[in-house]
Parts: structure tokens; C-alpha cells; sequence
């Protein structure tokens, strides 16, 4: 694979003319290709520069508004509900995120619903910036079907992320970052593009056949929950959650509604934040960092989120596919 060698900055550069020259405003194009080129930065490359191409389409087809405002209703002092008005899901998410945190830091838990967005990145960079005030995170949200329930063969759920952020003052939060799924679509997407083959048990061909080839599972086949049956469970948890509770649509819901631009669909999010300060009382701090301290200790182990934090640490320029970066210069 060729790549063309972009720092952070440029990557930003990037991402953001190309959204501005696509008819985003300021503060939408800003807000997506800051999720965008942290995520190239913490090497956590199916959510950054790959997802540009999708993000055009849904502007140039008109789904996505790219002059979002996104709108706040306080249902009560604990419950907030934000209305993306059809833009992209960073917006509403920096919108909304100090509302969440004002309210957990005074009630000791909040919830923020997002309702009419466009949600096509991963979810670290909202649970992150909810442990960054020392409160707890736990994000998730819903797209279009492309995994079988447990015993299933046909899609229901779509890969249906869930992340959560322990603050660790001082330190970088404990975070994990998941899709229900086996693994995440965009991976899979990647995997296919770059020619590597899947683990057994990620997918099934088109004929419900199990297969290692990516390409067969990112088109026309389907993908497993992780984790079997419990996996499948945890997955009905967050249509639950994201789109039951929000108020917005199913992930077969968002796939009917879709235009099928090829951009992302509409789906709800739901975040909620605790205070550890107020629930667990004084000491808080000490007490679960003992915990951490002895898991991160043990032999063979590693946190999820050490790998992007390290990636983070260093300002070498990043290894970006060339001909990416040429379909997205020719957006522009
Ligand atoms: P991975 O399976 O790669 O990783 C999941 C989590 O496990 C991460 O927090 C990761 O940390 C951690 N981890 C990975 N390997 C290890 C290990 N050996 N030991 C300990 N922890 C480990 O991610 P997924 O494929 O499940 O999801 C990828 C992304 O896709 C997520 O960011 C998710 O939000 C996003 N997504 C977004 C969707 C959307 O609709 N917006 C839909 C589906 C997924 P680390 O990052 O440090 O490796």
C-alpha cells in the first residue's frame, strides 16, 4: 500500500477544507475534522480519513446538513435532549458535553440523548471528554443492520459501539471502545480494501457460510456479535439504550430512512455521565486506582486505550493511503 506521509495539522487541514469546499460551515467542518484527525492521531484509522468520503457524500446528496444548529432541551435538571438538526454527531456532541458535565458534576448523574444526527466516527472522543472533568462516560449508538443476532444468519443489528471512561486524575482515563460486533465494519472495510484476512468467527459469506475473506463479509455478507449470545444481548442493550430511550430510530429503522449515499445514517446517541466524586465520596480516587494499578500490573496485560495513548505521544507525520488522499483532493 503507498501512503502519503500528513502530520495531525495537515490531516486537520485536510479534512477541514475539503468539508468547507462541500458547503459545511465553519463550526460543522471545525467539529468533524477535529474527531477526524484525532483519530488518524491515535492511530485509530477506519474512523479518520477513511470516513471523509462518506461524510461528502451525505452533503453533496443533501442528507446531512452541513449548517447544522444544533438545538438543547432541558427535560429535567438531569436529562438533556439535543436535537443535531441533521448535521454530523461532533457538533452536537461538543454542543451538549458541558451541559452533561455542568448537570453530573451538581446531580451526581446526567444523561445526554441526541436525536437527528449523523454519528460516523468512534465514540472514545465523548466518554474522553467526560473523564476529563473526573466524572464516569458511557457512550453508544446505533446505525443500520449488518450483524446477526446470535443463532441468526440474516442482519438486525447494526455494529453497535458502547464506550466507557474511568478518570484516573493525572493520568490518561481508563477506556475501552467497542463495536458489538466481532469487529467493526470500518475494520472490516479496511481489511477488505488493504487485502488481509479476517479471524474465523467475524463474519459469514453471503450463503451464511463462515469465511475469513474480508471482502466477502463487506459485501453481501454479514458480520457476528461478539461473545455469542451475550454478545448478541449487550447488543439489544444498545438498541435499547440509543435508540429506544433517545427516540430515534432502530439500526432497520435508519436503514429504511436511509438515502443510501453511501454516507452515514441517522441514528441517536446516548451518553451519560457520574460523578465518582459525589457517588463514591471521598477517597474515591485512591480507591479505584489501586485497582487499575494492580490490573495494569499483571502479566500479559494491557488497558484498552494504551494503544492510542501511545500513539498519541508521538508527532511523527502519519502513514495515510495515497489513494485516499487523492480521492479526497478531488472532492475539493
Ligand atoms: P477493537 O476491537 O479494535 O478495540 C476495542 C477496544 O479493546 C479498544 O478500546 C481497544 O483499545 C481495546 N483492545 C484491543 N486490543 C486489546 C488488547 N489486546 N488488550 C486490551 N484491550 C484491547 O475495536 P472495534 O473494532 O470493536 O471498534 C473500533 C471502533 O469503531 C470503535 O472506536 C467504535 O466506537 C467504532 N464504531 C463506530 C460506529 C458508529 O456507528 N459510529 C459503529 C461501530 C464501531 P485500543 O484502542 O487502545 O486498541
Amino acid at each position: 500500500m503507498s501512503t502519503t506521509p500528513l502530520t495531525v495539522q495537515e490531516i486537520y487541514d485536510l479534512a477541514y477544507h475539503c468539508l468547507i469546499s462541500n458547503g459545511c460551515d465553519d463550526a460543522n467542518a471545525a467539529a468533524a475534522a477535529r474527531t477526524i484527525s484525532a483519530a488518524e492521531r491515535d492511530g485509530a484509522v477506519s474512523h479518520g480519513l477513511f470516513r471523509l468520503p462518506g461524510y461528502i457524500k451525505s452533503l453533496r446528496s443533501g442528507k446531512a446538513n452541513g449548517h447544522a444548529q444544533p438545538k438543547i432541551e432541558h427535560l429535567t435538571p438531569a436529562a438533556i435532549r439535543l436535537d443535531g438538526d441533521n448535521g454530523y454527531a461532533p457538533l452536537a456532541i461538543e454542543v451538549g458535553t458541558p451541559l452533561l458535565v455542568d448537570a453530573a458534576k451538581k446531580l451526581g448523574v446526567a444523561v445526554l440523548t441526541i436525536r437527528n444526527s449523523f454519528h460516523f466516527a468512534a465514540l472514545w472522543p465523548e466518554v474522553e471528554g467526560i473523564a476529563a472533568h473526573n466524572l464516569v462516560g458511557i457512550a453508544c449508538t446505533v446505525h443500520t443492520p449488518m450483524v446477526a443476532p446470535f443463532g441468526a444468519k440474516k442482519p438486525f443489528f447494526s455494529t453497535n459501539p458502547i464506550a466507557f471512561a474511568y478518570p484516573r486524575p493525572g493520568k490518561n482515563p481508563y477506556v475501552f471502545d467497542m463495536a458489538t460486533a466481532a469487529k467493526a465494519r470500518g475494520d472490516i472495510g479496511v481489511a477488505a480494501r488493504d487485502g488481509h484476512e479476517l479471524p474465523l468467527g467475524v463474519g459469514l459469506d453471503a450463503d451464511g457460510n463462515p469465511t475469513t475473506d474480508a471482502k466477502k463479509v463487506h459485501q453481501g455478507g454479514v458480520i457476528l456479535p461478539f461473545g455469542g449470545y451475550k454478545g448478541s444481548a449487550i447488543a439489544t442493550m444498545i438498541e435499547l439504550l440509543a435508540a429506544g430511550l433517545v427516540g430515534d430510530y432502530f439500526s432497520y429503522e435508519a436503514a429504511e430512512a436511509d438515502n443510501k449515499d453511501g454516507g452515514p445514517a441517522r441514528g441517536g446517541e446516548f451518553i451519560m455521565a457520574l460523578s465518582p466524586e459525589i457517588l463514591a465520596g471521598f477517597g474515591w480516587s485512591d480507591h479505584s486506582e489501586d485497582f487499575l494499578t494492580r490490573l495494569e500490573n499483571m502479566d500479559g496485560i494491557r488497558l484498552p486505550g494504551q494503544r492510542r495513548f501511545a500513539n498519541r505521544e508521538s508527532d511523527t507525520p502519519r502513514q495515510i493511503n495515497a489513494t485516499l488522499v487523492e480521492q479526497i483532493k478531488s472532492f475539493m
